[in-house]
């Protein structure tokens, strides 16, 4: 049986935390290899891919960069760059001209700072034109395993949000509370399959709830009853009390 909303309103720290494991668990026997769909085969190529991928879907993202990697394989062509060359390369992603921005001046520092090289550390790639936390965790996360937060992209914000693990809307504020339910090895992992779970599960529209390996978890915070005969919950979760700064 489902757990309600109410029993969510009423969990404590300790029980909400051992729920976010159980889901965690069910998502990795569900999706064991969800990965990062954008296609890349070094890390310069996924933090390009990543800024392009905003407001646009991997697949066209992945359309693009087979051409645009073969044309500037380093940081430093992509500094060199002619603006309306690289533009014309991105066209179809959207926002172009100010993707085109982004990647010439977040490429310009990793010339002339790093030597051409994408820093591990968050701390310097957040610093970079153009990245922010999502797309730094995902280039930490997926190009060197490196588990420095959790990705908060809009599936991730939406099925958490209904599952009853957040109620924040900021992106940051989301990543927060996530980071203090679940250990930090399951960080990366976690996200990849919940933004597969979102992709083909629960969607925005019309979720299908009654093939979900998560129902047992789930509360469907703000989910329309159509498909199952549980009544719409729109009862907010009582926010996890939060620990110290870490
Ligand atoms: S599909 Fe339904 S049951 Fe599954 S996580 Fe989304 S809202 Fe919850």
């Amino acid at each position: 049986m489902a757990i309600t909303a109410e029993q969510v309103a009423q969990e404590t720290p300790a029980q909400r935390k051992r729920r976010a494991r159980s889901i965690a668990k069910a998502l990795a026997r569900a999706l064991p290899d969800a990965t990062c769909a954008l296609h890349f085969s070094n890390p310069l190529e996924l933090l390009i891919a990543t800024i392009l991928s905003a407001q646009c879907t991997d697949e066209r993202v992945n359309q693009v960069t087979p051409a645009l990697f073969r044309k500037f394989p380093t940081a430093r062509h992509y500094a060199q760059a002619r603006r309306s060359e690289l533009e014309k390369y991105i066209q179809s992603t959207g926002f172009y001209r100010n993707k085109a921005k982004a990647i010439q001046e977040c490429c310009r520092v990793l010339d002339e700072q790093y030597g051409g090289e994408v820093p591990r550390d968050i701390d310097a790639l957040v610093k970079l034109p153009g990245v922010g936390r999502k797309t730094a965790n995902v280039v930490l996360g997926t190009a060197y395993g490196i588990p420095s937060g959790i990705v908060v992209d809009t599936h991730v914000a939406r099925i958490t949000r209904r599952l009853g693990l957040t109620e924040a809307k900021q992106p940051d504020r989301i990543e927060q509370d996530l980071m203090e339910l679940l250990p930090q090895s399951e960080w990366i992992d976690f996200a990849h399959r919940l933004i597969h779970h979102g992709r083909r599960t629960c969607t925005a529209r019309r979720p299908k709830c009654d093939e979900c390996v998560l129902l047992r978890w789930c509360p469907r915070l703000g989910v329309e009853s159509s498909s199952t005969s549980r009544s719409t919950a729109k009862i907010a979760p009582k926010a996890a009390k939060r620990s110290p700064a870490r």
